[in-house]
């Protein structure tokens, strides 16, 4: 699967956003926030993202090590997308990929990731 632009947005359209990625490799993962929200993570980096609107109606949330920057909409509460840097340094946002429009979500086959054991 190549890599192709996605738009995404929060439930209530305050948050609307543009990403390119592939969707060949999606994870779920185990840790104590993603279990509890049930996303299904796409990673790009920053320069592949494109906030098109709603930068005023996201909260940033945080915990742990505070690496990463999960924002949310402050009207609908939805997450989706997360802001981090990748292990090589390069700031990277991670999609919730079941925000994006025209995704079929059961045809994807997202990779466990122990982010529990982290
Ligand atoms: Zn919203």
């Amino acid at each position: 699967m190549s890599e192709q632009t996605y738009y995404g947005s929060c439930h209530c359209g305050a948050v609307e956003f543009e990403a390119t990625l592939a969707l060949d490799q999606v994870v779920t993962c185990n840790c104590s926030i993603c279990r509890r929200q049930g996303t299904i993570l796409g990673f790009t980096s920053t320069k592949k993202f494109t906030l098109l609107k709603g930068a005023e109606n996201l909260s940033d949330y945080q915990f742990g090590s505070h690496n990463i920057h999960h924002e949310f909409c402050k009207t609908c509460g939805v997450k989706s997308f997360s802001k981090g840097v990748g292990p090589d340094g390069v700031e990277m946002r991670a999609i919730n990929v079941r925000c994006l429009e025209d995704v079929d979500i059961d045809s994807l086959s997202p990779q466990k990731f122990d982010g529990a054991s982290l």
